[in-house]
């Protein structure tokens, strides 16, 4: 059997972007609005000869009960169980936010590889953006344009090295 990567973090971030980006084909949905990809969407990927299955997920976020972010919610935590490596994505341009902390927490406490995919940094100058991220206390942190695709080898080299 594959190895399997998940995208998790919360919603707009780009974690469907990144999945469309790295399978090579448009199959999640990407939308302005957060929490629009409400089940839990696979593929195949591969990089450098590696095969895996990549999980796209709704996005985590807290402290809303509603019914909705709640399956949402079991969704991607279920994905973060059956995942071997995990891709945390993040949007570089808003800096940490107090539900990228607590989805750290949550991706600590599973003892899972994590690859930090410090995302909407299209232009190389704003590569200073990521290392504010290094606080979430994570030792790949890889910047990114899940839109123009740059970075996005490098993400996959840091997964690959966990299979
Ligand atoms: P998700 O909710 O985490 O799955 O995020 P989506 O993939 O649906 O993207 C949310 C929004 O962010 C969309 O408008 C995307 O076009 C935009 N987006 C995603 N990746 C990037 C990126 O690398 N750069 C920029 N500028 N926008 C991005
Ligand atoms: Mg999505």
């Amino acid at each position: 059997t594959l190895p399997i990567v998940a995208i998790v973090g919360r919603p707009n971030v780009g974690k469907s972007t990144l999945f469309n980006r790295i399978a090579g084909e448009r199959i999640a949905i990407v939308e302005d609005k957060p929490g629009i990809t409400r089940d839990r969407i696979f593929s195949r990927g591969d990089w450098s000869g590696r095969e895996f299955h990549l999980i796209d997920t709704g996005g985590l976020e807290f402290g809303q009960a509603d019914e909705v972010t709640d399956h949402i919610r079991q969704q991607a935590e279920l994905a973060i169980e059956e995942a071997d490596v995990i891709v945390f994505a993040v949007d570089g341009r808003e800096g940490i936010t107090a539900t990228d902390e607590e989805v750290s927490r949550l991706l600590h406490r599973s003892k899972k590889p994590v690859v930090l995919a410090v995302n909407k940094l299209d232009h190389v100058k704003h590569y200073d953006e990521m290392y504010e991220f290094y606080q979430l206390g994570f030792e790949a942190v890889i910047p990114l344009s899940s839109l123009h695709g740059t970075g996005t080898g490098d993400l996959l080299d840091q997964v690959i090295a966990h299979f």
